[in-house]
Formats: structure tokens, sequence, C-alpha cells
């Protein structure tokens, strides 16, 4: 998708809905997204948010919130909570319509008796193994159950009495009885409810049986008369499935189902299977951990919701499976920040400078810029003082041509300050460098030297009276690898050095007070954000994003692919 992509382009998906709209086929769009309450939400669902609820605002129609909630055993309400919560803060609004497939679960089981009564579905006592062994291979038709040719009213006594909890876990299941040869496997007898004594979230121990997920999603959408079920591809093979229910039974609408391609993103993996095994494994501290790539992680580690709905336009909707460079959304996620992020300056690496013809005791206040892309973000006063910290990095004793910043003898300006000459370098007994002293030339304070003189590197520092102690925590991608397990365990692929706790760290007195969210660029660093770790006497920073665009580069260069 090129560089201008926007949310009112057309794709594929909204070029039917717009035909759908114009021929009359429907007068308003309903569209719907449909967790599995089963984890966090990840970028991936980002974009199936963005797609379901934009086409609805779009169109001027509703998109639904709708829990697919069939599965009690993987189920929590943790989930359920933080989903909502992430969707809210994406930036869409379900209004009054938050369903759960559970809130069907009475009407669903109506339907399984009505096809039973239809003799178009059967109670099949063989164990789960045994029906996948039935099921016949891609090459090979499938085998007809033994109980397949049950009647109507056996079926129905035993289906009410798997409903009644006179059976035990997979002792039988009801099954469609559609064909045992289709083409297609999903056609070929599929399950519709298995026996589970467990309690669900909402529904407590009402149920000891289940519709499977398949039984249960095109009937919920028609249900809540969906006129377009956008789904991702691995459900185009369900689709005829899906149709013969909707043909089987009396729904009171009739959804469309098309397909789009997933979000696939390098250096990271996006099932919610995998991401469980990160948290519960150890690997990241939660879901929320800053290195994940879910809505909550993102969110901890400071990218803007702007930044991701931005992403998700950029990437678009296609048919076709594609993997998007993180370097991408890294990039949307600079160009939000960088209009709407203040500037401050902080020192993660400190070391020591002493302005030796700088009074001791006396203290300036400087005016900084807040945000040179927004005037009216206006100026603030930064104190400056004897005493100074700078970034160790930012000094060489004995340096490379070509490194413009602190030496002995050399001369760089400090932002807002003054001009400073390296005089002398202190070290402690392991030879590393302690102190360094310096002098500053008065006439330069704003950091122009009246005589013009030409001065090249330009330091952030602080104030080492003022400045404000900090934790910076420090994110590289969670593996080291584009493709993670793609030599087998994505496992192996996690990034040893992911994380770095910088402590230590010195930032300028107005950071003191950011808040748990708040969005800074650290001058010269990059984009941070108050991480909810911080409270009194205590800051913790997120590094959100380094301001070295990977992705202008590997446009540059003609390698970048989005
Ligand atoms: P995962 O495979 O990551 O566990 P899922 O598909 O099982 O995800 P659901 O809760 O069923 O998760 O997904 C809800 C919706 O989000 C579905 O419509 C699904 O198609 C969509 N979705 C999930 N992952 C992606 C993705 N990577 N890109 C786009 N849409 C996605
Ligand atoms: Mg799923």
């Amino acid at each position: 998708m090129s560089e201008g992509a926007r949310t009112d382009s057309i794709d594929f998906i909204r070029e039917i809905i717009r035909s759908d709209i114009d021929s009359g086929r429907h007068r308003e769009v309903v569209t719907r997204f449909p967790p599995e309450p089963n984890g966090y939400l990840h970028i991936g669902h980002a974009k199936s948010i963005c797609l379901n609820f934009g086409v609805a605002l779009q169109f001027g129609g509703r998109c639904h919130l709708r829990f697919d909630d069939t599965n009690p055993t993987k189920e929590e309400t943790e989930y359920i909570e933080s989903i909502m919560r992430d969707v809210r803060w994406l930036g869409f609004d379900w209004g009054e319509h938050l369903y759960f497939a559970s809130d069907y679960f009475e009407q669903l089981y109506e339907w399984a008796e009505h096809l039973i009564t239809a003799g178009e579905a059967y109670v099949d006592d063989l164990s789960a193994e045994e029906i996948r062994a039935y099921r016949g291979t891609l090459t090979e038709a499938g085998r007809p159950s033994p109980w397949r040719e049950r009647g109507v009213a056996e079926n129905l006594d035993l289906f009410r009495r798997m409903r009644a909890g006179e059976f035990a876990d997979g002792a039988r299941v009801l099954r469609a009885k559609i064909d045992m040869a289709a083409g297609n496997i999903n056609l070929r007898d599929p399950v519709l409810y298995r026996i589970l004594h467990a309690t669900h979230p909402r529904t407590g121990d009402a149920w000891c049986i289940y519709p499977t997920y398949d039984f249960a999603h095109g009937q919920s959408d028609a249900i809540e008369h969906i006129t377009h079920s956008l789904c991702t591809l691995e459900f185009e093979g369900h689709r005829p499935l899906y149709d013969w229910f909707i043909d089987h039974l009396p729904v009171p609408a009739r959804p469309r189902q098309i397909e789009f391609a997933r979000l696939n993103l390098t250096h990271t993996v996006m099932s919610k299977r995998r991401l469980l095994a990160l948290v519960r494994g150890g690997h990241v501290n939660g879901w929320d951990d800053p290195r994940m790539p879910t809505l909550s992680g993102m969110r901890r580690r400071g990218y803007p919701p702007e930044a991701i709905r931005a992403f998700a336009d950029r990437v678009g909707v296609a048919k076709r499976d594609s993997v998007v460079d993180f370097a991408l959304l890294e990039h949307t996620v600079r160009d939000v920040l960088n209009r709407t992020a203040e500037r401050r300056m902080g020192v993660l690496d400190p070391v020591k400078v002493v302005l030796t013809n700088y009074p001791a005791g006396r203290v300036e206040e400087l005016t900084a810029v807040n945000n040179p892309e927004d005037e009216s973000a206006g100026t603030r006063q930064v104190p400056f003082g004897r005493e100074l910290y700078i970034e160790r990095a930012d000094f060489m004793e004995e340096p490379p041509k070509k490194f413009y910043r602190l030496a002995p003898g050399r001369e760089v300006r400090l932002r807002y300050a003054y001009l400073i000459t390296c005089d002398e370098v202190v070290k402690d007994a392991d030879g590393r460098v302690v102190e360094l002293r310096c002098r500053y030339d008065e006439a330069t304070r704003g950091g122009d030297a009246p005589d013009g003189r030409r001065v090249r590197g330009t330091l952030h520092w602080v104030s080492a009276a003022h400045a404000v102690p900090a934790e910076v925590r420090v994110y590289e991608h969670l593996f080291t690898r584009p493709d993670p397990g793609a030599d087998g365990d994505a496992m192996a692929d996690l990034n040893p050095a992911s994380l770095e706790v910088l402590t230590g760290c010195m930032l300028e007195p107005s950071l003191g007070e950011l808040a748990a969210g708040e969005r800074v660029q650290l001058e010269r660093q990059g984009y941070f954000v108050g991480d909810p770790d911080s409270g009194p006497g205590r800051l913790v920073l997120n590094r959100t994003v380094t301001l070295r665009d990977t992705w202008a580069k590997m446009v540059a260069k003609g390698t970048a692919d989005g």
C-alpha cells in the first residue's frame, strides 16, 4: 500500500460493501469484532478492529463487540475486561452493542434440536480420537460413524440427556450429518456440541454441553443481523459449512462472510497461544510487557492509539498473506510522537561536568522549546548551574576524526545554554572517567558565539543539583530473527538482550511529575513514556522508540516493502 493510504481509501471489502448498499441489498451495514476471550488482543486484532469499526463508521452503520465465548476451559473474565479496555483505548465504541455468544446458548441448542428433528444431526459415541481417524484425509474420503444412522427419537433423547448431565466429558458429541466424502473436510459431519462439565465465566454451571466455535459463530452473526462478517483467510474453508448451517436453520438473517489476510509482523509472534506461552514461561513480565505485540504492551510501551490506527490503515486490507516490517510500525509511531510529544532533556548514562569558572551556588533558568513541531506547546524553564551531567558517550578522550562531541581541548554547545570547553579529565583508580572539568564562555548564553565561531556538536545536559534520578527501560525486538521459529522452536529465537534496565539516569526536573502513560521525547535519545511502576520517590520510564528511522532508510535504499 502506498504512502498516502487513508481511511477512506477503497479496498476490496469496502468495494463489496459499497456495491451492496448501492444495489439496495442492505440499507445499513452491520459488522462485528468477535474475539474469543482466551488472551489479550494483539496488533493483528487491531487490524480487524480498525477494519470492522472503520467500515461501520465510514458507511454509517454500526459495529458490535461480540465475545465468542464457547470454550469455558480457556476463557477468563480477565480477558473479557482487557479486550474491552483495549478496544476503547484504540478509540472505538460499540455503544450498546456488546454481545456474548453465550447469550445465544438456548437458541443454539434449539437449532441443534431442529437439525436432529430434520435428520440432519446425530449423536455420536465415537471418541475424539476415533472421530479424527474416521474423518479421512485431504486425499482420502472419511468413513461414516457406526452411529450415523441413529433414528431421530433416539438422537433427541440422547442429546437431551447430554444436556441434563448424564454423561461424562467426551462420552458423546452431536454432529451434523452432511457428507463424509466431501472434498472440504469441514463438511465431513463436523461436531456441533461437546460435553464439558466446566464452569463458564458467564453462564456458570447452567450448561455441561457447549457448542463448537463453528456451530456458534455464523449463527451468532445471523442473530445479530450482521450484514458483513469480515474474518481472516483461514476461515475461507469454513464458509461452505457456515452457509450450510444458514441454509438448514430458520435463522433471521443471512450474513455475508468475506475473508482478508492476517497481519503478520517481523521479529514477533502473533498468536494468543504463543503469547500465552511467553507469559506462562516467564519470558516476559505479563501480557502488558512493553515488548509484547499486544495492545496493552504497546500502550505501556508508549505507542499512541492514533499511531496504531494509522498503521492499520497504511498496511491496508488484502487477500494475500504478507509480513509487515516492524520498522514500519515504529515509523508510524515516531511520526505521531514527533508531532505530539514534548521535548525534554535527560541523561541516561551520566558523567559529571564541572564548570570551573561558573560561580558556585548560582542557578540560571534557561528557556527551552517544548516542541519545535508545535508552537502552541510553548516553552519551559530549565535550571543550569556549575555542576551538570552529560551523556558518557558524548565524551571521548581520544576522539576519531568525525567525533564532534566533547573531548579534551574541544568546544561544544550545551543545548539552550552555553559553549563549553573541556580542560581536564578526572579518572578513578580504575581509569574510568568520573568528572570533566570544563570552562564556559559567558558571552555565549543561548548557544551562539558573538564572534561567530563555529561549534558543531550540541549536547543535552541536566543540572546536577536539580536532576531527578530515574530508571529507564530500553527495549529491543523480543526475537532476534525477523521470522521467529522458521528454523524450529520460536523460543530458541528469543532475544536475550530485549530488555535493558538503566538505573541512575538523570532527568531534568520537569520530568519529576511525569505521569504513567505520558509521552515525551528525550532530546537526541528517542521517545519515552512514564511507566505505571513509578510511584512516590520512584520514576520509571520506558523507551518507546529511538529517533533512528530505519524505515525511512529502507525506503531510501529501496528495500522497504509495505
Ligand atoms: P490468534 O490466532 O492470534 O489466537 P484468533 O484468530 O484466534 O487469534 P480471535 O479472538 O478469534 O483470535 O480473533 C478475533 C478476530 O480478530 C477474528 O475475526 C480474527 O480473524 C481477527 N484476527 C486475529 N488475528 C488477526 C491478525 N493477525 N490479523 C488480522 N485479524 C486478525
Ligand atoms: Mg480464533
